[in-house]
């Protein structure tokens, strides 16, 4: 029997290889865009006829190719961007696959401009089906410009297959917008049948976001910045809401790359968990910057699904990130879900630039105190940082808000089915000027604000507030010690000592001093402020076993462990009665928080209750 195997015609290869790469026009559309990139053009124009299925065009600034290379550009396998395989795993371009130019020109009329900055003429080249019709020499500016035209001409099955003009148009946009998004220091322009449906200048991100997605998009960001060893986040999230219905505003680059990730899309949703209403997505626009040897890109012809090595990581800092943000611009649960998006966040977001409340923490604040004489006389070793927070809380709270833009127009919104109901009741006398907090049940404070009513959780917010402290102090290293009059002697087995004396350090920068550390027992000279000397033990404890325990999902650092423990440790417990001062100091703490709305553990330390909810029941 003869052989039968033979190899294929490149033509052909050429034509296999399309089907992958090039599924409809919006595929050559991301294609040369990211060769336009690849080519540090800083200027690129995207245009299009009938959809893409008549001509797709992209010409750059870039720094061309010279006459051997524009010839070899459209063989198969031919790439200037990668060496060996191990480039595959630093790579810093889009494309390394090589196979682009040549499989778009198996299945169109390619023409190809393009010139060196060095070169005084450039090269034009014509093919078709991968076939070269004319190769000249050309006047043409710096840069290259391809235009593909006929797409498919020799595949009718394809051709026939491609959707209506809205259709295909809709999914350039999408390549568009998401090469535009990943690069906003480059300047594009996208044309559509002669007129211009993008003008992006260069500009910042927020800039850049705004410029596709609208004016208004930018009061819908919230800003998401976090930087840790393996990852650093950068961009935004919009606000809950402005969630949308679709996923249409749900962009992930990953060094600059967009990528399709249901994996870590599901990290950003539990991080908006409690924040959405049912069938809404949040918007996102985020950047991951991680280390390509981290990365495979080259897992799908498109690229647009990468493998990370360490997803678990990725998702746990993705999340907190963002809850960080959420939690920073204070977007925190309300009861009502059903009411107006309007009602869904206590504070006006309008026009606020992302500015923290710079009220520094009242460290005299001394729950454990039964302080009825009504001063907190700040302890002897105590540096003095003993002022009593001068800012009402409710100012801090509105401060949330920023204070340029607080507008009764937007608590006009909240508007009533019932019209016997006054509007003034909630808007004017009632509740600013005379500020009542009560306890109830031992373990809520209630107070009034001016949408509604707020309910913070005693424990919890106390939690928040201890934690920031303690952070405070772990990371800048400043202890305050309260000197023991007598020593404390405690006992604690082998292993435990191996810890205490792995945490010393952090221990003692919370304002811990040890005067011995043996075998299986210490001796404590001093502690933080704030800690009874009849809680020690039990901060310890538990401290020594939320280490073994460590979940590193949740806690990325030993300090952030310390502190995430000593705080719940240290928290005012339910149950514990606070008197109207105590209360008022709580609640002026922990709106000079950072994040004042969760709990180290992300949950929520207040709810709010807004009046149009309550209406609701008395209708
Ligand atoms: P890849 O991008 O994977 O390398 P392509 O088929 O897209 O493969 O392109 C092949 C080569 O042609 C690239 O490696 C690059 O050297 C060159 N090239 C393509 N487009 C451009 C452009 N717009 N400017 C400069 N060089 C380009
Ligand atoms: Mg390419």
């Amino acid at each position: 029997m003869s052989d039968i195997i033979q190899l294929l015609p490149d033509h052909v290869a050429n034509q296999i290889a399309a089907g992958e790469v090039v599924q409809r026009p919006a595929s050559v559309v991301k294609e040369l865009l990211e060769n336009a990139i690849d080519a540090d053009a800083n200027e690129v124009k995207l245009i299009i006829k009938d959809a893409g299925k008549t001509l797709v065009q992209v010409i750059d600034d870039g720094k061309g190719m010279s006459t051997t290379d524009a010839r070899l550009s459209f063989e198969r396998h031919a790439t200037s961007k990668i060496k060996s395989a191990e480039d595959l795993f630093q790579l810093n371009t889009k494309g390394f696959r090589g196979e682009a130019l040549a499989s778009i020109a198996a299945i169109a009329h390619v023409e190809l401009k393009t010139k060196e900055a060095d070169s005084e003429l450039g090269t034009a080249i014509i093919i078709e089906g991968s076939a070269v019709k004319s190769q000249e020499v050309a006047v043409t500016p710096k840069g290259t410009s391809v235009a593909v035209k006929n797409l498919f001409f020799n595949i009718p099955a394809r051709r026939n297959f491609l959707k209506s003009d809205t259709v295909e148009l809709r999914h350039i946009t999408d390549e568009f917008h998401r090469v535009a998004l990943a690069h906003p220091n480059i300047a594009f322009a996208m044309y559509h049948n002669g007129s211009e449906l993008f003008n992006l200048p260069e500009s910042n991100y927020r800039q850049r976001v705004v410029n596709i997605f609208g004016s208004k998009t930018n009061e819908k960001l919230v800003p998401v910045n976090e930087e840790t060893e393996v990852l650093k986040v950068t961009g935004f999230v919009g606000k809950p809401e402005y969630s949308k219905k679709t996923k249409s505003e749900q962009f992930f680059f990953v060094n600059h790359r967009f990528i399709k990730s249901p994996y870590l899309n599901h990290a950003i949703n539990a991080a908006f968990d409690g924040l959405l209403k049912d069938g809404y997505h949040p918007s996102y626009f985020l950047n991951l910057e991680v280390d390509p040897k981290t990365i495979d890109i080259n897992i799908h012809p498109t690229k647009t699904e990468i493998k990370f090595d360490d997803e678990h990581t990725l998702y746990a800092i993705l999340r907190a990130s963002v809850k960080h943000s959420l939690g920073q611009f204070n977007i925190a649960p309300v009861l009502d879900f059903e009411s107006h998006s309007s009602l869904n966040t206590p504070y006006n977001y309008k026009d606020k630039s992302g500015k923290m409340p710079t009220i520094e923490v009242d460290r005299s604040f001394n729950p454990f105190k039964d302080d009825v004489e009504g001063q907190h006389t700040p302890q002897k070793s105590q540096p003095a940082f003993s002022k009593a927070p001068t800012a009402h809380w409710e100012s801090l709270y509105v401060g949330l808000e920023s204070k340029e833009t607080i507008d009764q127009s937007d608590f006009d919104e909240m508007t009533f089915e019932s019209h016997a109901v006054d509007k003034q009741i909630f808007t004017s006398n009632d509740v600013a000027s005379e500020k009542t907090t009560f306890q109830l049940r031992q373990k809520y404070i209630v107070t009034t604000i001016k949408s509604g009513m707020l309910v913070i959780d005693q424990n919890r917010a106390h939690q928040r507030i201890l934690y920031e402290d303690l952070l405070k102090h772990l990371t800048i290293k400043e202890a305050t010690t309260q000197q023991l009059l007598f020593p404390l002697h405690l006992h604690f087995s082998k292993s435990d000592i191996k810890i205490i004396n792995q945490i010393k350090d952090d221990l003692e920068s919370t304002g811990f001093l040890f005067s011995e550390i043996k075998d299986e027992s210490v001796v404590i000279t001093g502690v933080p402020v704030g800690v009874p000397e009849s809680e020690v033990s039990i901060v310890l404890e538990q401290l020594i076993s939320d280490v073994e325990h460590g979940v590193p999902d949740q806690n990325f650092s030993a300090s952030d462990l310390m502190a995430k423990s000593m705080a719940k440790s240290l928290a005012i417990k339910t149950g514990q009665s606070l008197n109207a001062e105590e209360q008022e100091h709580l609640l002026n703490s922990l709106f000079a928080c950072k994040e004042p709305s969760v709990t180290p553990s992300n949950k929520s330390t207040f709810i709010t209750l807004e009046v149009g909810a309550i209406e609701k029941k008395f209708m």
